[in-house]
C-alpha cells in the first residue's frame, strides 16, 4: 500500500527528526511531519540555536565595553546594531534549518509540511493548506514539544507581554525588562539584554534562582548577574498579573508576607517554563492517555498505553531539554527495531549559558541530603586557578559530591568559563562510575579550565594542590 510507513515522527523537533536518521540507518521506512515550513522544532528555531546566537553576539559586546580595557586594548564608539544582531541569528538558524532538511534527504526520510492528527492508531491525517490526505505507519512517535507557559491571569500578548519567542526578534533593546521566572530561559535571555544594556528585573516565586540546580550554584550565578550585569532579583515574589499600557508594561507581585509591589519597565518576558503541546493532535481518537500535568503518558519503553504508539522529548515527563529529546528518540527507534538500549537519566546533563555558565550532572547536594545519602563534597574556586586568571575569568566554582564509603562520583556542578563543556568529563566518569580518585590520578593538561575538575576532586580527601 502506498504510503505506508514503519514509523511516523509527528514533530521535526530535536526529539523528532534525530528519531527519524536512527529509523532510517536500522532499515525502517520513515516519515517525519512537521507543521511548520522549517524543519528544527523550539530548539533551532526559537529555543537553543537562536538564543545562543544572541548570547554570544551580546557577550563579544559587553567584553568589549567592560572587560577588554585591562588588556590594554580600548575601542572607541562601541556601537550596538540590534537588527543586524537579530539577522545574524536568523542566518545561523536557517543554515542549520537546511542542515537537517539534508539529513532527511540523505537518510531517505519522507517529509511531510502538514499538521499531523491520529484518525486510528495506524492512521495520520495530514493537513496543509492546500491538501487534505492520510498516512499510515505500523508505529508512530508523538514528538510534538512544548510552548511557553503562563500564570492565570497573565496573557502572554506578544507585544509588551512576550515569550521567549519574541524576545529573540525584539525591535530594541528594553530600557527595562522584567523576567518572570528565575530559571534558565530567563537569566539567558535576561543576560542577553543586560550585556546590551536594559536595567534587568527578576521576579522569582521561590528563595532563589536556578531552583532545579544544587543550590550553590544559583546563589554563585545570582551575586554574578548581580554584580556584573546590574541584575535585580526579587526572590519568594509571586508575580499576580500584567498589564500592557502600550508603551509599558505594569507587573504586580506579591511577597512573603502578602504586600503587593508593582513594577514598571516596557517589556515581560514570562519565563516561568514551558508546557507540553499537544493541541490538534486528535489524542482523543485513540484513547492515549495523559498524565495530570498534560504530558502524553508512557512507560518505561516511552510506549503509550495504545501499542506501537511512543512519546518523546519535551511533550512526555522528564527535564524539557534538546538532548533528552534526542536520547529518547534514538531509545525508541532501537527498540521498534527490536534492539536493547538504555537512557540513565541520572546522566543527562544541565547548562545554563550565561556567563559564567553554569553546568550540572547527577544528584545535587539537597537530594543527596534528602535522600539520607553519606556524602562528601569536594569544591575548587576557579579564583585558584592559573589559566582563568590569565583570561580574568576567576568568577566560579567547581564542586564534585562523592559518596562518603566507595568514592564514587554523584554529583557535579559548575559554575565558571566554558563550564557548558567542562561538564563532559564528570559525565563520562560518571557513566563508567567513576571515583574522585580516578579523576585525581588522570593527568589534566596545564594551564586549563579542566584541571579546575581535578582539584575539586582532590579537595573531597582535603589534598587539593592549589588551595
Ligand atoms: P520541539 O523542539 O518543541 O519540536 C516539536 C515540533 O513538533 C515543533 O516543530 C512543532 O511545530 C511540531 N508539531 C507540534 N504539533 C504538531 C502536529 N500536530 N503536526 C506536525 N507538527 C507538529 N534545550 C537544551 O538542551 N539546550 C538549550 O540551550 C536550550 N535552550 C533553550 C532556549 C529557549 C529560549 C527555549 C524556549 C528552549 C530551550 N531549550 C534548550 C529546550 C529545547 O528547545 C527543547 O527541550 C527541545 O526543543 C524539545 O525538543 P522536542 O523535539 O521534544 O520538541
Amino acid at each position: 500500500m502506498k504510503n505506508n510507513f514503519d514509523v511516523i515522527i509527528i514533530g521535526s523537533g530535536p526529539g523528532g527528526y534525530v528519531t527519524a536518521i536512527r529509523c532510517a540507518q536500522l532499515g525502517l521506512k520513515t516519515a517525519i511531519i512537521e507543521k511548520y515550513a522549517v524543519l528544527g522544532g523550539t530548539c533551532l528555531n526559537v529555543g537553543c540555536i537562536p538564543s545562543k546566537a544572541m548570547l554570544d553576539s551580546s557577550e563579544r559586546y559587553h567584553e568589549i565595553k567592560d572587560n577588554v580595557n585591562v588588556h590594554g586594548i580600548s575601542v572607541d564608539n562601541l556601537q550596538v546594531d540590534l537588527e543586524k544582531m537579530i539577522a545574524r541569528k536568523a542566518d545561523v538558524v536557517s543554515k542549520i534549518n537546511g542542515g537537517v532538511s539534508y539529513l532527511m534527504k540523505k537518510n531517505k526520510v519522507e517529509v511531510f509540511q502538514a499538521t499531523g492528527s491520529f484518525v486510528d492508531k495506524n492512521t495520520i491525517l495530514l493537513k496543509s493548506e492546500n491538501e487534505e490526505k492520510t498516512i499510515t505507519g505500523k508505529n508512530i512517535i508523538i514528538a510534538t514539544g512544548s510552548k511557553p507557559a503562563s500564570l492565570p491571569g497573565i496573557d502572554i500578548d506578544k507585544k509588551r507581554i512576550i515569550s521567549s519567542t519574541e524576545a529573540l526578534v525584539l525591535k530594541e533593546i528594553p530600557k527595562h525588562l522584567i523576567v518572570v521566572g528565575g530559571g534558565v530561559i530567563g537569566m539567558e535571555l535576561g543576560s542577553v539584554y543586560a550585556r546590551l544594556g536594559s536595567k534587568v528585573t527578576v521576579l522569582e516565586y521561590t528563595g532563589g534562582i536556578l531552583p532545579s540546580m544544587d543550590k550553590k550554584m544559583g546563589v554563585e550565578l545570582q551575586k554574578s548577574l548581580k554584580k556584573n550585569l546590574g541584575f535585580e532579583f526579587l526572590l519568594n515574589h509571586k508575580a499576580t498579573g500584567a498589564t500592557n499600557n502600550g508603551d509599558n508594561v505594569t507587573v504586580t507581585a506579591e511577597d512573603k508576607n502578602g504586600n503587593t509591589v508593582a513594577i514598571e519597565g516596557d517589556y515581560c518576558l514570562m519565563a516561568i517554563g514551558r508546557k507540553p503541546y499537544t493541541t490538534g493532535l486528535g489524542l482523543e481518537n485513540v484513547g492515549v492517555e495523559l498524565t495530570p500535568r498534560g504530558q502524553v503518558a508512557t512507560d518505561s519503553n516511552l510506549e503509550t498505553n495504545v501499542k506501537g504508539i511512543y512519546a518523546i522529548g519535551d511533550v512526555v515527563v522528564g527535564p524539557m531539554l534538546a538532548h533528552k529529546a534526542s536520547e529518547e528518540g534514538v531509545y525508541v527507534a532501537e527498540i521498534i527495531a527490536g534492539q536493547k538500549p538504555h537512557i540513565d537519566y541520572n546522566l543527562i546533563p544541565g547548562i545554563v549559558y550565561t556567563s559564567p555558565e553554569v553546568s550540572s550532572v547527577g544528584k545535587t547536594e539537597e537530594e543527596l541530603k534528602t535522600e539520607g545519602k553519606n556524602y562528601k563534597v569536594g569544591q575548587f574556586p576557579f579564583s585558584a586557578s592559573g589559566r582563568a586568571i590569565t583570561s580574568g575569568k576567576t568568577e566560579g566554582i567547581a564542586k564534585v559530591l562523592t559518596d562518603a564509603e566507595t568514592d564514587e562520583i554523584l554529583g557535579f556542578h559548575i559554575i565558571g568559563e566554558r563550564a557548558s563543556d567542562l561538564i563532559g568529563e564528570p559525565t563520562v566518569a560518571m557513566a563508567f562510575r567513576a571515583s574522585a580518585e580516578d579523576i585525581a590520578r588522570i593527568s589534566h593538561g596545564h594551564p586549563t579550565y579542566y584541571e579546575n575538575l581535578r582539584e575539586a576532586c582532590l579537595d573531597v580527601d582535603k589534598i587539593a594542590i592549589h588551595i
